[in-house]
């Protein structure tokens, strides 16, 4: 059996440099992101907001702390003090509400626009002309308290490789076309997890979200 710190670092090896490790903590103990810690990782990732917050006030305050799941607008407010990155923006209306709830701390919140890329159901995002229209319509200006990073998406839950290929080749794409559009400020690319992650930096990723490849299989 590895430890976390030893599958931490089989990551890291593998990791192109630029490419950014965000460590998928959500369902595991506090006593495996202090191990995580311990060795060096300093940027975790949490689905939910009742289980970030907890986290945040139980750890050392150097963490930066990454909402990768989906969020309802009226939950915002208990993670504005301290989010570093939201990933899943899926709505103009939880953009504003960033938005607001950021001015109420005199912060600026780091976002990422979701995508769905996906050919399933169940997972969240504006389509790519949803995109594409946010940006024509010169969206970043208007919201001053967000800061507009770039872009996140889900592939297919699917063994089928050129197909998670070609989604993070779709999305890659498409973040290459707004990124004129979003300013200098856009400079993220969050695509890849356990499952797919050389996949997505092979296509162009520049930040993955990894969780069971270094904590182990959630419970
Ligand atoms: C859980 C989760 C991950 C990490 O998943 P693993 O397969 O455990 O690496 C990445 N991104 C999001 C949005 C998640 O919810």
């Amino acid at each position: 059996m590895s430890t976390i710190a030893q599958r931490l670092q089989e990551v890291r090896r593998q990791l192109p440099e630029g490419v950014m490790l965000v460590a998928v903590s959500k369902t595991y103990p506090t006593t495996s992101i202090e191990e995580a810690y311990a060795a060096g990782q300093r940027v975790f990732g949490e689905n939910r907001v009742q289980e970030i917050v907890p986290k945040y006030e139980a750890l050392p305050k150097d963490i930066e702390w990454h909402l990768i799941g989906h969020l309802q607008t009226n939950k915002v407010k208990y993670i504005a003090p301290f989010v570093h990155l939201i990933h899943a923006i899926d709505t103009v209306k939880l953009l504003e509400e960033v938005n607001k709830q950021a001015a109420r701390y005199n912060r600026t919140i780091e976002v990422l626009l979701q995508v769905f890329i996906a050919r399933e159901e169940t997972k969240f995002g504006f389509s790519p002309d949803e995109i594409r229209d946010l940006f024509a319509q010169g969206l970043p200006a208007t919201l001053p308290n967000v800061r507009i990073r770039g872009l996140m998406g889900m592939a297919t839950n699917t063994s089928a490789t050129q197909q998670v290929a070609d989604e993070f080749a779709g999305l890659a794409a498409l973040f290459q076309e707004i990124k004129p559009l979003a300013g200098p400020a856009a400079d993220t690319l969050s695509m890849g997890m356990s499952g797919d992650w050389q996949l997505a930096v092979s296509a162009g990723s520049s930040m993955i979200r990894i969780g069971s490849a270094i904590f182990g299989e959630r419970l």
